[in-house]
């Protein structure tokens, strides 16, 4: 039976590498060498199979992907620029070094349009099912990280692209935004900045509290996806206004767009204005002119 250790020396054969990695996968830990002047930014993100993908219907190599996509996707909401990432699989006995092999050529693959390899990691078998978690090192390269807490009342709220239905399979499949958050946070006038991943409601409430400020979002003008037309239409009996409503709910609180949200104190050349912050507490949506409270119904795992 190959065990942990064929697939770690079949790691070490194919990692990937970058300018940044002195040493990667093989020794007792990874060696990064970083420009002398850029700041270190950390995070991980953790994906359950039955919560974040399902391991019976995704392939190995998609749910890699999306591991890897998550975390570069929390780079774009800093605006940093992916370095390296750490991957810990947990996986499920019996489902073999092929299945193993496929995550890892998973996350490598996502990684590398950024240039971020992933240099080293932690392999075990449980009798649950897979949990993958991803550690990313992101750094700054000459662009100050944007946060969650620097919106200001009169800023402009913006989105990067239409929103909701991502279930009907965009979750597996986004493309994390870096490059076009290297470009707003560049441009000076991005206030604060978060990427969608729990839901437009909930991310918006986040940048609120943590900011200390309130929002008003004029639903109307939410770009909204097919896919959430596509899930609006089966819900309703033929009343077009009704499933106009029910997809602009999609849009408002489906998670997993992984496009980026963010407010401005200018007027950035792209991104779609969907409301302002306010000084207020509390989100006021308008919904042809009429105001209702946006309250969260964005997932949120609970505890
Ligand atoms: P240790 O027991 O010292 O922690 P391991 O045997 O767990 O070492 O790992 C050996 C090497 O393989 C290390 O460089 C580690 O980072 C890497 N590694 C182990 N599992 C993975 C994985 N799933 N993905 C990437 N690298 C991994
Ligand atoms: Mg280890």
């Amino acid at each position: 039976m190959p065990g942990e250790f064929d697939f770690i020396s079949w790691l070490r054969q194919h990692q990937s590498r970058s300018p940044l990695v002195r040493l990667g996968i093989g020794d007792d830990l990874a060696v990064l060498k970083l420009p002398a002047d850029d700041l270190l930014l950390v995070g991980v993100d953790q994906m359950m199979d039955g919560v974040h993908f399902d391991s019976a219907i995704h392939t190995p190599r998609a749910i890699g992907r999306k591991a890897m996509n998550r975390n570069l996707s929390d780079c774009a909401a800093m605006a940093c620029l992916p370095a390296a990432a750490l991957a810990t699989i947990c996986l499920p006995k019996g489902v073999g070094e092929d299945y193993a092999r496929e995550l890892y050529l998973g996350m490598t693959e996502a990684g590398q349009p950024f240039d971020c390899p992933v240099v080293g990691g932690d392999t075990g078998s449980w009798s649950g099912k897979l949990v993958v978690s991803v550690t990313i090192l992101g750094r700054s390269a000459g662009v100050e990280p944007v946060t969650r807490s620097g919106a200001k009342p009169g800023d402009t709220i913006y989105v990067t692209g239409p929103l909701g239905g991502s279930i009907l399979g965009r979750h597996m499949t986004f493309e994390p935004r870096v490059k076009l958050a290297r470009y707003l946070a560049g441009s000076g006038t991005i206030t604060s900045m978060i990427d969608l991943s729990d839901g437009l409601s909930r991310d918006l409430a986040n940048v609120c509290r943590q900011s200390g400020v309130g929002a008003r979002v004029a639903i109307e003008s939410i770009p909204v996806h097919d896919d959430a037309l596509k899930m609006s239409v089966p819900n309703l009996d033929a009343d077009v206004v009704a499933q106009t409503r029910v997809a602009f709910d999609h849009a408002l609180h489906d998670g997993e767009d992984y496009e980026l949200l963010f407010t401005s104190s200018g007027t950035p050349d792209v991104g779609t204005r969907i409301g302002e912050i306010t000084n207020t507490t509390g989100i006021i949506g308008t919904y042809r002119n009429v105001p209702e409270p946006l309250t969260p119904r964005g997932w949120e795992h609970t505890l």
